[in-house]
C-alpha cells in the first residue's frame, strides 16, 4: 500500500505476474542493446499473461528518437511489432509523467503534454523504497557529455536541473515520510545547476540539504570525475549528513583510452581523487566502473587497468564488455578486438575484482555495522524467534548496487538491554546459543559471561529497522 505520501494512496504490487494485477509500469533501459533485448522478452511475457502495459523509460526513446527518426529497419522488427499487434494493450508514457503525478493520473493523462518536464511538477510522487528508509530524488535529467561510446545524450537532450527550492521541498517531504537516506541521482551529478545558474551547483544544494533539522543522510551516485576538485571534496568532508560514498564512474586509467572515450580526465586526476578520498575519509566506499577493451586499447593499457585495479582502491567495480552500440561515435572506430578475446580478457579482470573483494570481505568479520534491514532469509519469519537470516545493508553501502551482509540474529547488537550505554560499557552480542558480551570501544570479547539465550530472545524485527550488528 502506497500510503507514505500524505496526498497519495494506491494499491501496488512488487510481482507483475501477480494474478492481481491488472497493469504494469515497465520501466526500460535503452542505451545497451541487451538491456532492450531484455525489456522487449518481459514486454512479451506480460502480453502473455493479459497484462497491460505501460512503458516508459529511456528504452521508450531509443525506439522513438533514435530508430523511428533515423528510419532504421530496427523499427519494423521487434519493439514495433509488440506495440502494432497489442495497440490496446501497450501505452506509452514519459518517465517525467510517471514521476510527477499519481497512478489514477497517470493513467488518464500518460500521453498528455502537459507534464512534459519533469522540473515543474505540482503533484506529489509515491515514495516505492519508504518501507527500506531510502529514496532516490533526481536532481537533474540528460547529459551535456559526449562519451564515445554512450548514446544517452542521443536518445535525451541537453541537461535540465530541478530548481534547488523544488529539491528542498522534495527532501522535506520525503523525510515526512519516514524515510532516513536520500539518495540524489543523475546522469552526471556533479553537472547539476550549470544549465539554470550557469555554474555547478551541487555543493551549494548539499550545504542546503546539511541544514535541515531532521534525522536523515544523503549519497551522491554517479559523480563525474572532472569536477570533482579538492576544495569540493574538503567541503564534503564535514558533512555530517554526507554518506561518504564515492560513485565515481572512471572507465579506464589509461589516459589515452580516456582522450578515445572522450572522457574529460585523465590519470593524474584520478590519483589526485583517489589520493585525497583515502586520507581524508576514515570511513568510505569507493565505486567505479570500467570498460574492458575499449577500440584501440593495447596490451599496455590493458595491464595497466589491472595493475591499477590491484591497487585496491575500490570496494565495488562494476565491469562492462566493450561492445559497439549503434549510433555512438566509437562504433565507427576502427581496430575492434573480436567479442571472444574481450570475453577473455574480461574474465580475468574479473577473477582478479572477485579476489580483491573475497579479501575485503574477510577483514570485515567481527567490525561492527549500522543500518537497516532489507530482508529476511525464509518468508516463514515469525517475531520473536532467533534462528532466522537478515540481509542487513551496512550503512556505506548503496541499495540495489553493493552487497547486504546476510547475518545470524544472534549477531545483532542488543542495545535494548543496555539502555545508558556509555563508553567501556558491556553490549551484548549472540553467537550460537550464547550470548557473549563485549566492550563498546574494540568491539573484542574480553571476557565471557554465558547466559542462556532463550532469556534474551525479545526481538520483533521488520523490513526497514535499523539495527547494530557484528558482521
Ligand atoms: S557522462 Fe554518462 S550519460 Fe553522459 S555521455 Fe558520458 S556515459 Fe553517457
Amino acid at each position: 500500500m502506497g500510503k507514505n505520501n500524505p496526498n497519495y494512496e494506491v494499491n501496488y504490487f512488487t510481482d507483475p505476474y501477480d494474478k492481481a494485477a491488472k497493469i504494469v509500469f515497465l520501466n526500460t533501459c535503452g542505451f545497451i542493446s541487451s538491456w532492450r533485448e531484455e525489456m522487449l522478452k518481459v514486454m512479451n511475457n506480460l502480453l502473455k499473461k493479459w497484462k497491460k502495459v505501460y512503458l516508459l523509460g529511456c528504452g521508450l526513446q531509443y525506439y522513438e528518437n533514435l530508430i523511428k527518426k533515423n528510419s532504421h529497419p530496427e523499427w519494423n522488427e521487434g519493439y514495433i511489432l509488440h506495440c502494432v499487434q497489442n495497440d490496446n494493450k501497450i501505452n506509452k508514457i514519459s518517465r517525467n509523467d510517471f514521476e510527477k503525478v499519481t497512478i489514477n493520473n497517470l493513467i488518464k493523462w500518460y500521453n498528455s503534454q502537459t507534464f512534459s518536464d519533469f522540473r515543474f511538477t505540482k503533484w506529489p510522487r509515491v515514495y516505492t523504497n519508504a518501507e527500506y528508509k531510502f529514496e532516490y530524488l533526481k536532481i537533474a535529467e540528460w547529459c551535456d557529455n559526449n562519451c564515445t561510446f554512450c548514446i544517452i545524450p542521443k536518445i535525451r537532450w541537453k541537461q535540465k536541473s530541478m530548481p534547488m527550492e523544488k529539491i528542498i521541498d522534495e527532501v522535506k517531504n520525503m523525510i515526512k515520510a519516514g524515510i532516513k537516506e536520500i539518495i540524489l541521482i543523475a546522469q552526471d551529478t556533479s553537472s547539476y545547476g550549470t544549465d539554470i545558474y550557469g555554474k555547478w551547483m551541487l555543493l551549494e544544494l548539499l550545504k542546503k540539504m546539511e541544514k535541515i533539522k531532521a534525522d536523515f543522510k544523503f549519497r551522491l551516485l554517479y559523480l563525474y570525475p572532472d569536477l570533482l576538485t579538492l576544495k569540493w571534496l574538503k567541503d564534503l568532508k564535514w558533512m555530517r549528513k554526507f554518506i561518504p560514498y564515492f560513485d565515481i564512474p572512471l572507465q579506464h586509467i589509461s589516459s589515452d583510452v580516456l582522450k578515445r572515450m572522450g572522457r574529460f580526465y585523465d590519470k593524474k586526476k584520478i590519483y589526485e581523487i583517489l589520493n585525497f578520498i583515502s586520507k581524508n575519509f576514515k570511513s568510505k566506499f569507493i565505486r567505479t566502473n570500467s570498460i574492458i577493451w575499449f577500440p584501440w586499447e593495447s596490451k599496455k593499457d590493458f595491464e595497466e587497468l589491472k595493475r591499477f585495479i590491484k591497487e585496491g582502491w575500490f570496494d565495488n567495480i562494476a565491469l562492462f564488455e566493450y561492445h559497439d552500440e549503434k549510433f555512438s561515435t566509437a562504433s565507427k572506430l576502427s581496430n575492434k578486438i573480436p567479442a571472444k578475446t574481450i570475453r577473455k580478457r574480461f574474465n580475468e579482470v574479473k577473477k582478479l575484482v572477485d579476489e580483491l573483494f573475497e579479501r575485503k570481505q574477510k577483514l570485515r568479520k567481527w567490525e561492527k555495522e549500522t543500518w537497516f534491514i532489507m530482508d529476511f532469509e525464509t518468508s516463514n519469519y515469525k517475531p520473536s524467534t532467533i534462528n532466522y537470516k537478515l540481509f542487513v545493508r551496512p550503512w556505506l553501502n548503496a541499495p540495489e548496487i553493493d552487497s547486504y551482509d546476510k547475518i545470524d540474529m544472534k549477531k545483532i547488537i542488543d542495545k535494548k538491554n543496555i539502555p545508558n550505554r556509555q563508553k567501556n560499557q558491556w553490549n551484548i552480542i549472540f553467537l550460537d546459543d550464547w550470548v557473549i558480551p563485549t566492550t563498546w570501544e574494540t568491539g573484542s570479547i574480553n571476557e565471557v559471561k554465558w547466559l542462556q539465550i532463550s532469556k534474551a530472545v525479545r526481538y520483533n524485527l521488520k523490513i526497514g529497522d535499523q539495527i547494530e550488528y557484528i558482521v
